[in-house]
C-alpha cells in the first residue's frame, strides 16, 4: 500500500517536471484513405522520455495526470507541438495532411481549451482545418450546455471533430445531432476480429451505413491486416489507421513515409 503511494507520488512528480524538462515526445500514425491509398491525416499520440526508463507508453500515464490535473498544461503542450509539427512538414513541401490530437475531459471540465487551441493554431500558422481534435464519448455524452457551447466554438474556430473510440460509451446516439462532428474513429474493438466475429462485421456496417446516413465520414483503428482493411472498404468505411499501413512512428520517420508514398508529381 505505501509502496503504491509512493509511486503514484513518484509519478505525479515526474509527470509535473516532464514538460519543462522536454520529457514529452509526440509520435504520429498515418490514417489512410482505404480507395485511394493516400495519407490524409495523422494522429498524434504522446510518449514520454522518462529518465531511466525509456518510452513510457500514455496507458502508463494519461489516466494519473487527468486525475491530477497536469492533463491540461500537458495537453497544451501536445496542442501547440503538433500544430508546429505539422506546420513544418508543409513548409519543408510535403503533401498536406491533417493533424489529430487527443482531447480528455479533463481539458473541456477545466475550460479554456478554446483559447489554447487558437493559440496554437496561431503560434504555428496552421490552418484550421489542419487540425482534428478527437474528443471521446465520455466528454459527448456530458451533453450539457456548456460543453455544447465548447464544441460549437471549436467548430467556428474551422478546425475539424471526431469522436474517438466510438461505439464503446454507453452512447445516447442523439449526441451526434446536437454536436456538429465531422467523424466517427470505430473503435479498435469492433475492427480486431472483424472477418470471424459476426458481430462485430454487423456494427461496423450499422456505424458506417448511420454514419453515412448523417454525412459524416468513417475510420476505423486498429487495422493489422490486408484482409481487415479490404473487408472495411467493402463495408463503405472511408479510412483506417493501424500496425498494417503503420506504426505510430518519430516525426522524422513520418516524414520519410509521406515522402514515400507521395504520388507522383506530387509537391
Ligand atoms: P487512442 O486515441 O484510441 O489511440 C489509438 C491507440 O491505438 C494508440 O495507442 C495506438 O498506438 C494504438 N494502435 C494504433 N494502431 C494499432 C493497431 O493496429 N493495433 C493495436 N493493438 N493498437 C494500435 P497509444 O499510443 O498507446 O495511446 C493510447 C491512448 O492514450 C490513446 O488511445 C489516447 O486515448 C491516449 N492518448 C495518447 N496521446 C494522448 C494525448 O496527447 N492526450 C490525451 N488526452 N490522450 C492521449
Ligand atoms: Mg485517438
Ligand atoms: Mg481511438
Ligand atoms: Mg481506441
Amino acid at each position: 500500500m505505501n509502496a503504491e503511494v509512493t509511486e503514484r507520488l513518484r509519478l505525479r512528480n515526474g509527470l509535473r517536471q516532464a514538460i519543462d524538462r522536454g520529457e514529452f515526445v509526440l509520435h504520429y500514425q498515418p490514417q489512410i484513405d482505404l480507395a485511394s491509398g493516400a495519407v490524409t491525416g495523422v494522429e498524434a499520440l504522446l510518449r514520454w522520455q522518462r529518465p531511466g526508463e525509456g518510452l513510457v507508453m500514455p496507458g502508463r500515464f494519461i489516466a494519473q495526470a487527468e486525475e491530477s490535473g497536469l492533463i491540461v498544461p500537458i495537453g497544451e503542450w501536445v496542442l501547440a507541438e503538433a500544430c508546429r509539427q505539422a506546420m513544418a512538414w508543409r513548409l519543408e513541401g510535403l503533401a498536406p495532411v491533417t493533424v489529430a490530437v487527443n482531447l480528455s475531459a479533463a481539458q473541456f471540465a477545466r475550460g479554456g481549451v478554446e483559447a489554447v487551441v487558437q493559440r496554437a493554431l496561431r503560434d504555428s500558422g496552421l490552418p484550421p482545418d489542419g487540425l482534428e481534435l478527437e474528443l471521446t464519448e465520455s466528454i459527448l455524452l456530458n451533453n450539457t450546455e456548456q460543453v455544447l457551447a465548447v464544441v460549437q466554438r471549436l467548430k467556428g474556430l474551422g478546425v475539424r471533430l471526431s469522436v474517438d473510440d466510438f461505439g464503446t460509451g454507453y452512447s445516447s446516439l442523439s449526441y451526434l445531432k446536437r454536436f456538429a462532428v465531422d467523424k466517427l474513429k470505430i473503435d479498435r474493438s469492433f475492427v480486431a476480429d472483424l472477418l470471424t466475429d459476426a458481430d462485430d462485421g454487423a456494427i461496423v456496417r450499422a456505424i458506417v451505413q448511420m454514419a453515412q446516413g448523417l454525412e459524416l465520414g468513417t475510420i476505423a483503428e486498429g487495422v493489422e491486416s490486408e484482409s481487415v482493411a479490404h473487408r472495411l472498404a467493402e463495408l463503405g468505411c472511408r479510412e483506417a489507421q493501424g500496425y498494417w499501413f503503420a506504426r505510430p512512428l518519430p516525426a522524422a520517420d513520418l516524414a520519410a513515409f509521406l515522402r514515400q508514398r507521395a504520388p507522383a508529381g506530387a509537391p
